[in-house]
């Protein structure tokens, strides 16, 4: 394999990156063609991440995880894409728990941490998002009314990607009218929902089809009754215990776009090699090189931002900006790098058995999911560069 940095032995995290490596190696690209046609989850191959711990990556040791750093879990999932693999279907199991790590009791903690850690209990599903609201979390509507050693829950969410595949959910509710609150960011409380419990009768949960194997969802809650120690932390902190988990997530998920700016790179380099055209090789011609080079040249800029967002991260510092900053230009190194990719493959770009249209579909989403370009854009406008607020 034509190693597009550096030989591996070389890079950071050498060892993860070669083991991760060997066990996709064994999820080759007909693989994930047969699912993504049947719109399948990657059963398998979520359960030998989970086996090999790799998914435990950020738990710390004394809960049974291998509590590495947030650059080895980025290495983890950029080596996962880099294979032609998707670890969209399991990466949240990696950090959603942060909220519970870091906002949970010392009983929910103990209870929950250890059996995540082993892949017994799955926490992949994040329930944010609500239909109406889109972007603007604090508009959300679903609530959860406390009732005696209860909550009840009613309201929907939409893009709750892997519910059908979690035992866990964690889920933010309003549980205090948006009219009574003294800011605006206060009022919505975080719950490690079970869904084992509830599941069928008073949550609902139904697949959405998209344009990729995503396993996406929407979640519907009708009276559904959860008991009080659910709640993660403080009532009415919730909207702060999701940003702080935003930023690992926005590095994590830029690591993964690296990795499949990477596979779309190699890809392409190697058929612009082979293919012989006109009695010479299509990447003899500047027209073919001058896209894969300069899709290359952002992945390895975007590839610094990643490696900066996440060193400031592990050194307790604000990264914000560079986490946001990193996911957008990540997001777009990998949506140049498919472009350029199927270019250079011509025809053969289009064809299912090349794997380029499926990685192609499933690298677009990463510029409006966890987090659309544009409101990155106004993040930067208003809290970095101090433009006037626009929304
Ligand atoms: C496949 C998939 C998986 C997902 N998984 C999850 C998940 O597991 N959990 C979860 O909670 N959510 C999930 N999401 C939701 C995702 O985070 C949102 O789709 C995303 O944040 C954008 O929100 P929206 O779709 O409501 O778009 P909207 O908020 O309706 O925005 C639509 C467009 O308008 C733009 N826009 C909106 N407001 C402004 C503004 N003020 N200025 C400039 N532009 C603006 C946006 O950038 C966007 O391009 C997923 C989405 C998808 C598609």
């Amino acid at each position: 394999m034509n190693d597009l940095v550096q030989p591996i032995d070389l890079s950071p995290h050498a060892a993860i990156r070669n083991e991760v490596r060997k066990l996709c190696a064994a999820f080759p690209g007909s693989y994930w063609r047969a699912l993504d046609r049947d719109n399948l989850y990657p059963e398998a191959f979520v359960r030998a991440l989970a086996e090999g711990g790799w998914l435990a990556a950020l738990i710390p040791e004394e809960y049974g995880g291998s509590g590495l750093t947030l650059s080895s879990a980025a290495a983890i999932l950029e080596e996962i894409q880099r294979a032609g693999c998707n670890g969209a279907a399991c990466h949240a199991q990696m950090y959603i728990m942060g909220a519970l790590l870091r906002h949970g009791n010392a009983a929910q903690k103990a209870e929950y941490l250890p059996k995540i850690a082993s892949g017994a209990l799955r926490l992949q599903a994040f329930g944010v998002t609500e239909p109406s609201s889109g972007t603007d979390t604090l508009a959300l509507q679903t609530t959860a009314r406390r009732d005696g050693d209860e909550y009840v829950v009613n309201g929907q969410k939409i893009w709750t990607s892997r519910a059908e595949h979690s035992d866990l959910m964690l889920l933010l509710a309003r549980t205090t009218p948006r009219e009574e609150v003294q800011k605006r960011t206060d009022g919505l409380s975080v719950f490690l929902l079970d869904m084992r419990a509830v599941r069928g009768s008073q949550l609902t949960i139904r697949p959405i089809r998209t344009m990729m194997n995503h396993a996406t969802t929407e979640v519907f809650f009708d009276h559904m009754r959860i008991p009080a120690t659910a709640l993660i932390g403080e009532e009415g902190e919730g909207f702060r215990y999701i940003l702080s988990g935003m930023n690992a997530e926005r590095i994590l998920i830029a690591a993964e776009c690296i990795g499949d700016a990477k596979w779309f790179t190699e890809k392409s380099t190697n058929y612009a090699n082979e293919r012989v055209v006109f009695g010479r090789p299509i990447g003899q011609n500047q027209g073919v090189q001058f896209p894969i080079a300069k899709a290359y040249a952002r992945m390895r800029a975007a590839e610094l931002m990643v490696e900066r967002a996440a060193a400031l991260f592990e050194a307790g510092q604000d990264c914000g900006a560079e986490a946001n900053i990193a996911k957008m230009l990540a997001a777009e190194a990998s949506w140049e790098a498919a472009e350029a990719c199927v270019q250079t493959h011509g025809g053969f770009g289009f064809a299912e058995e090349y794997d380029i249209e499926r990685k192609f579909r499933e690298t677009r989403l990463y510029q409006v999911a966890p987090i659309s370009t544009n409101l990155i854009l106004s993040y930067l406008a208003e809290h970095v560069l101090g433009l006037p607020r626009s929304y």
